[in-house]
């Protein structure tokens, strides 16, 4: 169970959270506020529509991806293959990796143990860290995933980028809300990341080297793991 100060930590994040999401939320309201100003004035030439339409797309991006955190109580967690999971979402990306110059070349270690996972949410984080790889190669580049056994039942799975890195002291922000160097970024995917693979008892590891590239190692407890980790009822 919870000690009152977890859960006072967690109300203390939930509320720099609440405001880092108003915050980032609100300044692209403020534009898009200031260019229906000045449409209504007919001051405005039409292409300034494209950076109303972005704005209004940069808030949609940042609340769907709070929404995939606001999901956990609804999860459910089924018996998944980790391969084929993977393969889906290779698929999902195929389009955007092909008009970026990338190649994704996965590699499977053979009769790797069923995962407990809730499928949409694990989807959810390889889309991420695979949009984050292939928007590290501006100019292209080869993606590779390996999936193999690790030892006590878990499975380890890594996605290898050559893509521009990350310095060494910004390793610790990671996973910080609205940390982000892109300028259409919203900074959230990763700490969503963090969180669903910590709700699923499993650790998100990156080494990265500026200009070689980053591999994001993510390690995940097998079925029967997971089950070990299942609190008894009491009584
Ligand atoms: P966003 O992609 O919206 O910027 P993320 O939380 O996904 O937000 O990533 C935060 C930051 O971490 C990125 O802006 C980038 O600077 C860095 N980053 C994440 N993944 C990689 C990667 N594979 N290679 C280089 N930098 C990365
Ligand atoms: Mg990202």
């Amino acid at each position: 169970t919870e000690s009152l100060l977890q859960k006072s930590e967690k109300l203390a994040l939930l509320g720099q959270m609440a405001a880092g999401i108003a915050h980032e939320i609100r300044n692209p309201l403020t534009s898009i506020r200031g260019f229906i100003q000045l449409f209504k004035s007919h001051l405005l030439k039409d292409e300034y529509f494209d950076i109303v339409l972005s704005e209004l797309d940069r808030i949609n991006a940042i609340v769907s991806e709070f929404l995939v955190l606001a999901k956990p109580t609804a999860a459910v967690y089924k018996e998944s293959d980790i391969t084929e999971l993977l393969n889906d979402v290779v698929t999902l990306i195929g389009t955007q990796s092909i008009l970026n110059n990338v190649e994704i070349a996965v590699e499977y270690e053979t009769n790797l143990p069923m995962v407990s996972c809730e499928e949409n949410q694990l989807k959810q984080v390889f889309l991420n860290l695979f949009k984050n790889a292939i928007e590290a190669m501006p100019n292209g580049g080869n993606i590779v995933v390996n999936v193999r056994k690790k030892g006590a039942g878990q499975i380890a799975i890594q996605i290898i980028d050559e893509g521009i890195g990350i310095p060494k002291e910004r390793l610790s922000t990671l996973g910080e809300p609205f940390y982000t160097t892109k300028e259409k970024g919203t900074g959230l995917g990763l700490m969503t990341c963090y969180k669903i693979i910590e709700s699923h008892h499993g650790i998100l590891d990156i080494q990265s080297t500026v200009n070689k590239g980053t591999t994001i190692e993510i390690i995940l407890p097998s079925i029967s793991q997971t089950l070990l980790k299942i609190e008894p009822i009491k009584m």
